[in-house]
């Protein structure tokens, strides 16, 4: 069995392995992920404080020349990358390769680096006085990343933390720890230095150790709700900027007027796709009027014809979830649905008799607040559907919502869809479109229990986030124009 090294000052380091790595298609375990002592993550934060020092003084055109060679090697390796992804997480082929695809992007938009740490300069704000600004890496900053986006997520935030000058330790999630040694290993061949790139892996403690350490000086997460408000409140207390993404439940509201067989298309796809194992999927569909009953048998229709199976399997549609407890926990809200008067009208969990941890599509009638299947985060291929009666209802049902990640309309109303993205209160709206992520140019964050922190990941963000800023005022007076004066400077 197979031990996952980590990586660290440029090089593979061999531990023990302790935790399980699942292939989920089969169940069985493929390898394993060590968990390294508390002395260990001290001396590998030392480490990468050393690391930063030299770093934080490359010039710009050395880290955009280094970015532009890691962009090629990634799309160059993007087949082995998605093959990596598969094995551990599950996800279709196509599907790890759309999630390098995606994070392909963050490297491309962090090659600009030049222009995104452009400073400011004000000439003659004062008789002689200029004043510029600029902007400086924060330090060592410590990622901690999700299982359902093993490279996607990484790199939402590698990317700019590198581009600013700041060294990284990721501590990939320990479901799916392997490609993160991938990217280690081909950021290095790009040219980045030793000790600039490292990957620790580990649990809850590692994090812990992180979080309480003084040498980490920004945290980046993103993963569960309840574990990102933890990062947020550990990690501030102990004097860090702290970026935390959480869980989500994203409506899809479908008014009236919508072309329902491409509003079905879209619930199928945002509601099923990587079995619903994506913090963007749709779980909540807003029936809107009298369009429930029309639209379930459209979607029905479209279940009956995917088809769950290996994620190497190119004819499956999806492939398992992650472990043999999601599974089940998954499972669980689905036979306690009808306990809650809500109708089950596909049940796809008897798909658990296979070996792997599969679960078939689930469709759910009446899911509404005060129901178990519409309150929690269930984070699998179950779909449920919240009948409304108005617009207004719409709009209460996402607003009253804990989370507010993602969230779609679908209709052909341009007003109505205006009005929509001014009423909700969620970070990201996709207007007939299911899952708005938005490109590597804008930035990625949710409202309310989605998003601990104020500041959203990647892009424009990403770069303010991972660096501090300077603002040097200059005088240059000749001697003659010096004199005592104890009053306050103005520029007036
Ligand atoms: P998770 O919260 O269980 O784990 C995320 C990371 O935190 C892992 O690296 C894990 O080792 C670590 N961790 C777990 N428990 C911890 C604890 N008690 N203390 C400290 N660290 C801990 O999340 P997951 O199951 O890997 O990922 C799925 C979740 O992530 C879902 O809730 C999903 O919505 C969310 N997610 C959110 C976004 C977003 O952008 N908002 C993106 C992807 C995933």
């Amino acid at each position: 069995m197979s031990t996952v090294p980590h990586f660290i000052n440029g090089e593979r380091v061999e531990g023990e392995g302790e935790l399980p790595v699942f292939n989920p298609a089969t169940g069985e375990v493929v390898a394993k992920v060590p968990v390294p002592s508390p002395a260990m993550v001290s001396d590998v934060v030392e480490m990468a404080i050393e690391a930063s020092t030299r770093w934080r003084s490359s010039t710009l055109s050395s880290r955009t020349n280094i970015l532009f060679a890691f962009r090629h090697l990634l799309v160059e390796h993007s087949d082995e990358l998605a093959r990596i992804i598969t094995r551990e997480h599950g996800k279709t082929h196509a599907d790890a390769k759309g999630e390098v695809a995606r994070g392909i992007e963050n490297v491309e938009y962090a090659c600009g680096l030049t222009e995104h740490l452009k400073g400011g300069f004000s000439s003659q704000v004062a008789d002689g006085v200029d004043v510029h600004s600029v902007r400086e890496p924060v330090g060592v900053v410590a990622a901690i990343t999700p299982f359902n986006f093993p490279i996607m997520v990484p790199l939402w935030m590698t990317a700019n933390a590198l581009a600013s000058g700041n060294v990284v330790i990721l501590k990939p999630s320990e479901r799916d720890p392997s490609v993160s040694l991938r990217v280690a290993e081909l950021l290095s061949e790009a040219g980045l230095p030793a000790g600039v790139f490292n990957v620790l892996h580990g649990n809850s403690a590692t994090v812990k150790l992180l979080l309480e350490h003084p040498g980490i000086d920004a945290v980046s997460f993103v993963g569960s709700t309840p574990v990102a408000r933890f990062i947020y409140e550990t990690g501030t207390r102990n004097g860090k900027r702290v970026q935390a993404l959480g869980g989500a439940k994203n409506h899809m509201v479908v008014l009236p007027d919508a072309d329902l067989d491409i509003a079905a298309d879209a619930a199928i796809n945002a509601g099923y796709g990587s079995a619903g194992e994506r913090c963007m999927a749709i779980s909540v569909l807003v029936a809107v009027g009298g369009v429930a009953d029309p639209l379930i048998e459209k979607i029905t229709e479209r279940l009956d014809r995917l088809n769950v199976g290996a994620g190497d399997d190119p004819s499956s549609d999806f492939g398992p979830v992650i472990t043999r407890e999601h599974r089940d926990r998954i499972i669980d809200y689905v036979a306690t649905a009808t306990d809650d008067d809500i109708t089950v009208v596909r049940d796809g969990t008897g798909l658990a008799e296979r070996p792997g941890f599969f679960v078939g599509p689930c469709l759910l009638d009446g899911v509404r607040p005060g129901t178990r299947a519409y309150d929690d985060e269930i984070f699998g291929p179950v779909l449920g559907v919240a009948r409304v009666r108005d617009y207004a209802e719409a709009v209460g049902l996402v607003n009253s919502n804990p989370y507010g990640n993602g969230v779609a309309i679908f209709t052909r109303d341009g007003h109505a869809a205006r009005a929509f993205s001014r009423d909700v209160h969620v970070g990201m709206i996709g207007v007939n479109v299911p899952i708005p992520v938005p490109i590597a140019t804008y930035s990625f964050g949710g409202w309310k229990n989605s998003l601990f922190g104020h500041s959203h990941i990647y892009g424009p963000e990403g770069f303010a986030f991972y660096t501090r800023a300077k603002v040097i005022t200059t005088r240059w007076p000749q001697p003659s124009e010096s004199q005592i004066d104890l009053g306050f400077p103005t520029t007036r």
